[in-house]
This record gives structure tokens, C-alpha cells and sequence, in this order.
């Protein structure tokens, strides 16, 4: 019992989603001794699911192994291979199999769009009373959650709020190092740094919005844009409002015209979608690559020179930062990348 307290006690001091995951299967794994204890993530593009594992331990592992939150779908296993899985999500109940290992999945489903499981694989069936201890620290373990989302997201669209934005944009940019080696190398935006992006969404004229609809329907407004957002994204590109009619993306592409294609999807689904009352309405996009050392303000201001420019060249469209200095229509700031760009 009283190690059951300490687990738990340890398990609510962390502030950090993956390392409440770390934690999780860790406290799992030493109460119950299973064989694995891992935590999965449904990502990818809708009717092309995978797998994310967000931590997996077996029984003789010190620390849990994970995939990169950014890892690519496409070396992912698929959702469909996982039949036990994806019945755990949708009935919401827990789901055994027989055989050995025998595997009990419990659904962990913390918000509609980041489903996520727990799995056990132990030599003999689950007891009743391991069952429902695993059941009562989820509860825990999803209450823990919704607190971590009420201190993350905007309460209006439920997208995350800026202050979150800061260290998934350092988890990214370390990740590019890593991969860059440091610093100093590869710099070319589509080569080995140009793979995640930052883009920012400004939605056009919405003042005339608000005088003409009035607040609240332009709340309305916002929230259906956020839904739409959800709707036309990937599942692990990260959406963030930063505030007012302002929409932050950041992004994992395999080179700019792939950015560009994803934002360009969402402006057009944007200009055909009919909002109630108001009827029509666009956005102005702005773009521009990540690369090992950036900054967050030094990546937004880059995306922000961008839209400024969609703005004053008729709204409603994507601009590319990089195509914008390759055609020396903006000037390159040496302040905003950290570098000179190499194009
Ligand atoms: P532009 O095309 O140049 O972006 O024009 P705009 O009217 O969208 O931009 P501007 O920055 O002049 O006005 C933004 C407006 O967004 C001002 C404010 O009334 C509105 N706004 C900001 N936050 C909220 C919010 O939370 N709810 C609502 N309803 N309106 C908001
Ligand atoms: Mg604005
Ligand atoms: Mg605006």
C-alpha cells in the first residue's frame, strides 16, 4: 500500500505528458509485474491511422523506449493491425485476449483527437483485483490529464494555448540538431532541417466579423475554424491558437511544396466552408522552415513576415518565407533566423 501511495504521489508531481506516460507503465509494471506495459497513440492522416508507442516496457527494462512524437507515419504499424486495440477505443471497456501472453488492453482515451491505450502482456490472465487496480489508477491517470489540458489549451477552441508552444517547438528544433549533428550543419530548408515547418493562420477581415455579427458569433466563428482546423490536419501536426483570430501550426513535411499542399488544403477548405449567419470567410498563411538553433520568436516572426505579405497581395493565400527572400521580395533577417539562409 504504501508503495502504491509513493507511485501514485510520484505520478501526479509531473507537469510533462510523456513523462506521465514513462511514469505510468513504470508504476504498472512494478506493482503488477507484467511482462510489457505500453502506452500507444493513434496518429496519422484520417483512414491511414498508426500506432505511436509513447512507452513500452518489458519486465527486465530499466527505462521505457518510445517512438519520436514526430516520427512518420508511414513507419508506423497501422491502426487495423490492431484489431483488440482499436475494439478497446470504441467500446470504451477494456478488451482480453486469451493464449500467451495473454494481452488486456484498457482504453485511455484522454481527448477525442489523441485516443491512446494502455496494454499489458502477462504470462497468466489478468486477476480481477489487478484489473481493477489498473482501472482505478486510469481514472487517476485521466483526471491527471484533464487537468494538464484545462492549464494547456484555449478554453474557447480547445486548441493548445501559446504557453505550450515553446517547448514543443524545443523538442522539434533538438530533434533537428540531433539529426544535423549541431549546429552548424545542414541548413538548407527541404534537406535534412526543412522537414517541420511553423505556420501561422490569420483569418482575414474577421473585425468586420465581430462589427457586423457581433462577438459572440464571431466566438462561433473561431470555434468552428479550430474544428475545421482538426478536421483538416494531420493527426500529430500540432495546432495552437495564440490568441484572437490568430492559429499557430507546427508541422512534420517531408519538404516545403508538402507544407505548402497541407496549408493550402485548409485555405481552401476554409473558403468553402459556410459558417452559420456569417456565411464566408479566408485566411491569410504565412510559412517557414524550422532548422537546428532556431528560436520560437525567430521561427514565428520568419511565418508572420509571410503572412504580412499574403495580406497586402490580396488575403486569402499561402506564402512561402523562403520562396518570398528566394524572389527577393523580403528581406532576409539575419536577427529572425539566427543565419543566413542558404538558397
Ligand atoms: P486582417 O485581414 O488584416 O487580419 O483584418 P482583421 O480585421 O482580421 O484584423 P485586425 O487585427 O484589425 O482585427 C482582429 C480582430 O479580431 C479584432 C478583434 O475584434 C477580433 N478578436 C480578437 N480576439 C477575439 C475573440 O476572442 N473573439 C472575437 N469574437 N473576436 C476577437
Ligand atoms: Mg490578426
Ligand atoms: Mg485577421
Amino acid at each position: 500500500m504504501p508503495e502504491l501511495v509513493d507511485s501514485l504521489a510520484n505520478l501526479t508531481a509531473l507537469r510533462d505528458r510523456d513523462a506521465l506516460d514513462v511514469a505510468l507503465v513504470g508504476t504498472i509494471r512494478d506493482l503488477l509485474q507484467p511482462e510489457t506495459a505500453a502506452i500507444y497513440r493513434c496518429v496519422g492522416e484520417m483512414g491511414d491511422d498508426r500506432w505511436l508507442t509513447c512507452a513500452h516496457l518489458t519486465a527486465d527494462q530499466a527505462l521505457p523506449s518510445s517512438d519520436s512524437e514526430w516520427a512518420h507515419p508511414d513507419t508506423l504499424p497501422k491502426l487495423a493491425d490492431y484489431p483488440m486495440r482499436q475494439q478497446a477505443l470504441e467500446s470504451q471497456n477494456a478488451i482480453r485476449s486469451g493464449g500467451a501472453p495473454h494481452i488486456t488492453v484498457f482504453p485511455l482515451a484522454t481527448r477525442q483527437e489523441a485516443p491512446r491505450i494502455l496494454e499489458l502482456g502477462t504470462r497468466d490472465a489478468l486477476p480481477e483485483d489487478a484489473h481493477k487496480l489498473v482501472s482505478g489508477i486510469l481514472r487517476l491517470y485521466r483526471n491527471f490529464h484533464g487537468l494538464l489540458d484545462y492549464g494547456e489549451r484555449d478554453s474557447l477552441t480547445e486548441l493548445l494555448n501559446r504557453k505550450t508552444f515553446d517547448s514543443a517547438f524545443m523538442k522539434a528544433t533538438l530533434e533537428l540538431c540531433e539529426r544535423s549533428g549541431g549546429h552548424d550543419a545542414g541548413r538548407r530548408a527541404g534537406e535534412t532541417t526543412g522537414s517541420y515547418w511553423l505556420a501561422v493562420i490569420d483569418i482575414d477581415h474577421f473585425k468586420r466579423v465581430n462589427d457586423t455579427f457581433g462577438h459572440l458569433i464571431g466566438d462561433e466563428v473561431l470555434l468552428l475554424l479550430a474544428r475545421l482546423m482538426r478536421e483538416t490536419f494531420r493527426q500529430n501536426d500540432q495546432l495552437y491558437r495564440f490568441g484572437g483570430e490568430e492559429f499557430v501550426v507546427l508541422m512534420r513535411c517531408a519538404n516545403e511544396a508538402a507544407a505548402a499542399l497541407s496549408l493550402e488544403r485548409f485555405r481552401t477548405s476554409t473558403e468553402h466552408h459556410v459558417f452559420p449567419q456569417v456565411g464566408h470567410i479566408t485566411v491569410s498563411t504565412g510559412f517557414s522552415a524550422l532548422h537546428a538553433g532556431d528560436t520560437p520568436s525567430g521561427a514565428f516572426e520568419r511565418a508572420d513576415k509571410a503572412v504580412y505579405h499574403a495580406k497586402s497581395h490580396g488575403r486569402n493565400r499561402v506564402c512561402s518565407y523562403h520562396a518570398l527572400v528566394a524572389r527577393g521580395v523580403i528581406v532576409e533577417s539575419v536577427a529572425a533566423t539566427g543565419d543566413v539562409e542558404l538558397f
